[in-house]
């Protein structure tokens, strides 16, 4: 039998990050991951100014780009065509924090965070049976430990074998998510600046996220039901294989077609808005998406995850209760779900008033897919085509407007209760009391933020 003292389960970018804080803490861990390599899909992209200072509380370098030529969000019906609307979105960080937000696709990000702690990661090794006994967690029937941690994601195994249940929409909205690559591309965005190509036409609806310009990285997300029809992943897993209609799919997204894209890996998303009604039980810890799940506006879902795993890594090396960890962070996590959920609100506004009502098209399509092949392209092509035409919809105009930064759940903490703030807990302008230490700087609470302006 061997015995781990602190066992991290999933070596995403949560467990690596709390994996740090251990090594930093001298407490003594093991990282198991499930799969034999660390995360290859970008997922996640933006780093908020709260993970910077992390990160720089930790030492980790990250071979940043210019956060410049990510600076914009466009609205466009194809690349290439004038944008419908474009918003800058960087605003002076100096003011909030000492580090600036930042760009990175996760997959890069794991594979930095990994070097330092490399020798604790264990692949290959899938956590599949726990039990408790005598305050000694037992699993896999070989390995006890004194505390194990839930870093597995929002489908992992730690909270569904402790019953715990998740509050709110697990199924918001399913998402085909392409990652792929192609310079060609990157030149076609370059005079956007875009991180983000909103995408309206009669052919496709879409986000192209920019990941990475030195290697052209790219990922594509596409609404599931608008896409297929359908939402049922098992039905549409066939388009998985189907690298030809894929680059179709992209393609579709330009004014010029591109020709050099290679697929890198295709799955679905299931973008949901919950977290854990509790944090914990008989010393299992669930951390970063394994206790929260959130629509991607505001990045909110891998930082708030970060930052769960340097609360928590601070109360077990100062021997807290760890009912003040699930205080502090889960009302955070609904702060977060709560703002992210109001900005993806706000986007299918935004993609009403720049489309064609979307009921209208799918009746359309639906029976223009009873007609002939021939019959139904060209029917979608030309009914699709009137719809975008049509003046009342480029009469529209967008007043919404959806931020990159939000300094207020990036820097600004609120605590009603918990053990973290000078007011009895009540407020807490600082999570990083260490850092603090180090630096002079203004901290935001959320408080002094409640004003539009804070978002902006
Ligand atoms: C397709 C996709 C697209 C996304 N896009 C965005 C986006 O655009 N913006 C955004 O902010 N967020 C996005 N996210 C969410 C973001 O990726 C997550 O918030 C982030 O990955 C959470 O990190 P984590 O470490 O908590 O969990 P994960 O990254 O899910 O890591 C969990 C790890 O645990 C391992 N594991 C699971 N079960 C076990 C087990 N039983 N034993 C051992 N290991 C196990 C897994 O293999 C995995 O490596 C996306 C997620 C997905 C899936």
């Amino acid at each position: 039998m061997v015995h781990i003292p602190h066992l991290i389960v999933g070596a995403g970018p949560v467990g690596l990050i709390l994996g740090h804080y251990f090594k930093r803490f001298n407490i003594p861990f093991q990282i198991f991951e499930k799969q034999s390599f660390l995360s290859a899909h970008p997922s996640a992209h933006y780093l908020n100014m709260r993970t910077m200072e992390i990160l720089d509380e930790l030492n980790i370098q990250l071979p940043l780009e210019n956060i410049q030529h990510f600076s914009n969000y466009v609205y466009l019906r194809r690349i290439g065509e004038q944008p419908l609307n474009s918003t800058r979105q960087l605003i002076d960080y100096k003011q909030y924090s000492y580090t600036s937000y930042a760009h990175l696709p996760q997959s890069l990000f794991v594979q930095h965070v990994q070097q330092g702690i490399r020798d604790k990661i264990q692949l290959d090794t899938e956590i599949k049976k726990i039990e408790f006994k005598d305050k000694i967690i037992k699993f896999n029937d070989d390995i006890t430990c004194d505390y194990l941690y839930g870093c597995d994601g929002l489908n992992g195994f730690v909270r569904d074998y402790l019953k715990i249940k998740l509050i709110g929409n697990r199924d918001l909205q399913r998402f085909l998510n392409i990652h792929f690559t192609s310079k060609q591309l990157v030149n076609r965005l370059e005079q956007y600046n875009s991180m983000l190509s909103f995408i309206y036409n009669s052919d496709i609806t879409a986000v192209i996220i920019k990941h990475r310009i030195e290697d052209g990285t790219f990922a594509i997300q596409i609404p599931l039901d608008l896409l297929t029809g359908k939402t049922d992943i098992q039905e549409v897993q066939h388009i998985k294989q189907d690298h030809v209609l894929i680059k179709n799919l992209i393609n579709k997204t330009l004014l010029n077609q591109v020709n050099d894209i290679e697929i890198k890996s295709v799955g679905f998303w299931r973008m949901g808005a919950v977290y854990a009604e509790q944090y914990y039980k008989n010393n299992c810890v669930l951390v970063g998406d394994a206790c929260h799940g959130m629509p991607p506006a505001g990045g909110f879902g891998m930082n708030t995850g970060i930052q769960d795993a340097q609360n928590l890594a601070y109360k077990i090396k100062e021997q807290k209760d760890l009912l003040y960890y699930q205080q502090e962070r889960q009302q955070i996590a609904q702060d977060n779900i709560e703002t992210a959920l109001k900005y993806y609100n706000k986007s299918l506004n935004i993609a009403k008033s720049f489309t064609f009502d979307i009921n209208k098209l799918k009746i359309y399509q639906s029976v223009m897919k009873n007609t002939p092949d021939f019959l139904y392209q060209t029917g979608v092509k030309l009914g699709g085509s009137l719809i975008e035409l049509d003046p009342i919809y480029k009469r529209l105009k967008v007043d919404d407007y959806i931020p990159l930064v939000f300094p207020k759940e990036e820097i600004g903490f609120k605590y009603n209760s918990g053990d973290i703030g000078e007011n009895g807990g009540q407020l807490a302008p600082l999570v990083v009391r260490e850092i603090l230490r180090k630096r002079e700087r203004k901290w935001y609470s959320i408080n002094q933020c409640e004003q539009d302006d804070c978002e902006k």
